[in-house]
């Protein structure tokens, strides 16, 4: 039996359905301070509960043909269409993305495009040899459950980026959203189970316990893992008592080169989404900008240009297309880093002054520039809307000092030469390197980092096959 309805006219209808008949943790929306709602407190009897369900419901699903399963992701994505509206207003409340440019009503179309796409992909047994000495196939069988632990920054992206391909290939799965963000992601699941088989799709709201339990459970086959390289590490100790298949999506801190023969006016607009998109609270943003010296003033002064005109403020307002860090903590890294960087000597060239006297956990839009490689805001993940630009001279001192770091998830060479940017990339250490372009996922094309920031990989075929246990059969 499904859940009954298939639509919700507001975010509060949706709210309605997900939160605690009593109780549970408020949630505040980080642009205004105000209560959104209410957060079920899970606990690890929940989990457990959650856990057999998952268990008991998978040998039925996994059962289904690829053909059945994927027309539940597309039915799945219908239903995020139909809620779309009341899914962004709550998901922009909570996370404090605003609902316009690349953020809320962003996120939740993402959901529904990454579903069908998951949907569509085709996995076919393969022949590895047939002849006179015999047959070798390749299958990819179901692993049974799976847990998806998501962070506060894409909440629903992320969500679906691990429930699709795991439901697509025939496993079962128990959520564990971000205790900053669950309400998003309950809201999400629960609409996703409107139209969903019963027991195949969980969602557990709680803390750091919470993650433990699931990612330690022997009845967990996989953890598919989004957030911090420190979490990420924990994570890794706790599935070696029963050798767990992990896919781990960690902490980055991307480089971005322009070459001498680049043109600033024309770049700036796409650098500048590359490392402000969602505030600059996202994984693959581009976090570290190195500008040849012959036209590293033009381009500084091309993206303050870009940087002036892109309003930020409370997500629900229109205008808006950048919007508040989502809780104190993080607000507290950004300051503190672009403060140290004011103290060093860099120069601030817009932003870096927060106005406290304001509700919410704004800080404003800032470009920090002639900072070292080696000033914290720059070797550490400042996630968040302040850029630091470093000048360089030559390529091989630029290709250096990207890969000076222990991460490497995504990168972007930027110029007017597609051969000589590719000859760059090639170089630099990082699981994506992009071109004139930064952080455009896809999900055609496998994404996953180089070093610490994680391994296994998402999307496409390739992703499919990370939830998925290879069996050959060979007669
Ligand atoms: P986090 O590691 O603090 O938390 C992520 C999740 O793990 C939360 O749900 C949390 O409750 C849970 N958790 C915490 N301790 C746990 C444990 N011991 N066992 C199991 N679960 C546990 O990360 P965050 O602050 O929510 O996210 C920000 C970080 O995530 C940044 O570093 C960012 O770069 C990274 N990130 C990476 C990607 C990617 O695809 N590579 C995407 C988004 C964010």
């Amino acid at each position: 039996m499904t859940i009954e309805a298939t639509s919700f006219a507001t975010h509060e209808d949706l709210l309605s359905a997900v939160e605690p008949a009593v109780g549970g943790r408020e949630i505040k929306d980080p642009a205004t301070g105000e209560v959104v709602g209410r957060a079920p407190e899970h606990t690890v009897a929940d989990v457990e509960a959650a856990i057999a369900s998952a268990r008991a419901a998978q040998p039925g699903w996994g059962a289904l043909s690829h053909a059945e399963r994927s027309g539940f992701l597309n039915k799945a994505a219908d239903a995020i269409e139909a809620n779309a509206e009341a899914l962004a207003v709550l998901l922009s409340r909570e996370q404090g993305k605003p609902l316009n440019g690349p953020n809320a009503r962003f996120e939740v179309g993402a959901c529904a495009a990454w579903l069908r796409a998951t949907a569509s992909f085709e996995i076919e047994p393969e022949v590895l040899f047939d002849d006179e000495g015999g047959r070798a196939e390749l299958h990819h069988r179901p692993l049974g459950v799976v847990g998806a632990i998501g962070p506060w920054n894409w909440p629903m992206m992320i969500g679906i980026w691990q429930l699709a391909p795991a439901l697509r290939m025939g496993n079962t799965v128990v959520m564990k959203p971000s205790e900053y963000t669950p309400l998003s992601v309950l809201g999400l699941v629960h609409v996703l189970n409107t139209v969903l088989p019963e027991g195949i799709l969980h969602a557990v709201s709680g803390g750091r316990d919470v993650g433990e339990a699931l990612a330690g459970h022997p009845e967990v086959d996989k953890v598919m893992f989004t957030g911090s390289t420190a979490t990420g590490k924990a994570i890794i100790r706790s599935s070696a008592d029963t050798v767990k298949r992990l896919t781990l999506e960690l902490g980055g801190n991307d480089a971005g080169i322009v070459l001498p023969d680049a043109d600033p006016k024309a770049i700036a607009e796409g650098l500048f989404w590359g490392a402000f998109i969602n505030t600059g609270q996202t994984c693959a943003a581009l976090k570290r900008l190195y500008v040849h010296e012959d036209i590293y003033e033009e381009t500084v002064t091309a993206l303050a240009a870009v940087a002036a005109a892109m309003p930020m403020g409370v997500g629900l307002d229109e205008n808006n297309v950048l919007g508040p860090l989502q809780n104190r903590a993080q607000y507290q890294i950004v300051a503190d880093l672009v403060q140290a960087a004011k103290e060093s000597g860099a120069r601030i060239v817009t932003g870096g002054n927060p106005d406290e006297s304001q509700p919410g956990f704004f800080y404003p839009t800032t470009l920090v520039a002639d900072v070292d490689n080696e000033n914290p805001l720059v070797a550490e993940e400042q996630f968040g809307p302040a850029l630091p630009i470093v000048k360089y001279s030559t390529i091989d001192e630029a290709v250096e000092m990207a890969n000076a770091l222990e991460v490497g998830l995504g990168a972007s060479v930027w110029s007017s030469n597609r051969d000589a940017a590719r000859e760059v990339a090639a170089r630099i250490e990082a699981g994506t390197v992009w071109i004139n372009k930064h952080g455009a996922v896809d999900p055609r094309m496998p994404f996953g980092g180089a070093k610490q920031s994680g391994y296994g990989l998402e999307f496409g075929v390739e992703g499919l096959k990370h939830l998925a246990q290879p069996q050959i059969i060979n007669y």
